[in-house]
């Protein structure tokens, strides 16, 4: 039978048109965002129905909220606030024990650069208050006696505390490893595109979703400047990564034009010195939290001698000079202008 091209061409318009009405609604992606750990979180996703990612979303926010009950310093019933409160520690959730392991990994790991422990000196400083102020040596002493990297110790869901008054404080860990469990909620709903980030914890999940413009897309991430707001540091491509930023420039307050911010050097007390941010891509988020943080207090050279420990992870570094400082494979997610 020969061909009746206008039948086969009326039959593919048809088919095109369903396809389309089919994948159009997939292809947008949605975005909600909510204030959750003290930072605004936001969830993309993309590439399938809208009904389905709506509750897909609204799982994963449910488990960011879980989590911040029980890793919050400021929930009086949460794992941490127990633990603070306790003289010699107690037994916690699987999730905390996951977070306080890995935490004590990274502690270690960069010679206490990292520190759990720092729950009473993040008082002291107030940055949460209306107007912080630099505390006296006396005082930083007093927020530092006993902490570091083996302050704490864990047995299976087992945390020990060296002395009653350790306060702990996960916020160098806690939004990265909510991030990785938002993710996990995500894909158990069947999504494979999407986008978490909390306040600079990010993770970019798969591609996203393709359009007729756009065959092809990994996600992009412009990478904030330090010193410029709205300037872009430079632009990374990744799928299936975690891309981390901690700075100097998130949480600050400046006094006799010295810039005082959030991260501290457990050596002293203060706000660590040798850089003005750093960006860490990891396979998981959680890992790239503690990393960015550590690496921040370490500066250009220990911090990129500690990445050296830690296979798939790369890191981006700006200096307190301004200086870039880059690990070997960065350059592999770099997007040349
Ligand atoms: P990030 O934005 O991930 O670098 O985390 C900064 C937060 O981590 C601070 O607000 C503190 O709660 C906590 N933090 C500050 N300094 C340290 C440190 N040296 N080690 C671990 N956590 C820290
Ligand atoms: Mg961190």
């Amino acid at each position: 039978m020969p061909w009746n091209r206008p039948l086969i061409i009326g039959l593919l318009v048809v088919l095109l048109a369903l396809t389309w009405w089919r994948l159009q609604p997939g292809d947008e992606e949605i975005r909600h965002s909510r204030l959750i750990m003290g930072t605004i979180v936001e969830i993309m996703a993309g590439g399938q129905d809208p009904d389905e990612l709506e509750d897909a979303i609204d799982a994963a926010f449910a488990e960011i909220e879980r989590l911040d009950k029980l890793l919050s310093r400021h929930n009086p019933g949460s794992d941490v606030s127990r633990l603070s409160q306790s003289d010699k520690g107690g037994k916690v959730a699987a999730e905390t024990a996951e977070v306080v392991a890995l935490g004590l990994d990274v502690a270690q790991q960069s010679g206490g650069a990292f520190d759990l422990t720092l729950g009473r000196l993040k008082s002291l400083w107030g940055f949460e208050k209306e107007t912080p102020t630099v505390p006296d040596q006396d005082a930083l002493s007093v927020a530092l006696a006993g902490t570091g990297p083996t302050a704490l110790s864990l047995d299976g869901q087992q945390v020990s505390k060296q002395a009653p008054h350790l306060q702990i404080d996960l916020g160098g860990i806690a939004k990265g490893y909510a991030v990785d469990r938002a993710i996990a909620v995500l894909k158990l709903h069947g999504v494979t595109s999407a986008a978490v980030n909390a306040g600079g914890d990010m993770y970019l999940l798969g591609q996203r979703p393709q359009t007729p413009k756009h065959p092809k897309r990994f996600w992009r991430i412009g990478l904030q400047h330090p010193r410029q707001k709205d300037a872009v540091l430079e632009t990374v491509q990744v799928r299936d990564r975690a891309v981390v930023t901690s700075g100097d420039y998130e949480r600050f307050f400046e006094q006799e034009g010295i810039r005082y911010h959030h991260i501290f050097d457990p050596q002293n007390g203060l706000p660590a010195r040798h850089c003005q941010s750093v960006t860490i891509i990891a396979d998981s988020v959680a890992l790239g939290d503690a990393l960015a943080t550590a690496v921040f207090v370490l500066g250009p050279k220990a911090g990129l001698q500690l990445l050296t420990q830690y296979p798939q992870v790369e890191g981006l570094i700006v200096a307190v000079d301004g200086t870039l400082h880059t690990s070997p494979d960065w350059t592999r997610y770099q997007v040349t202008p």
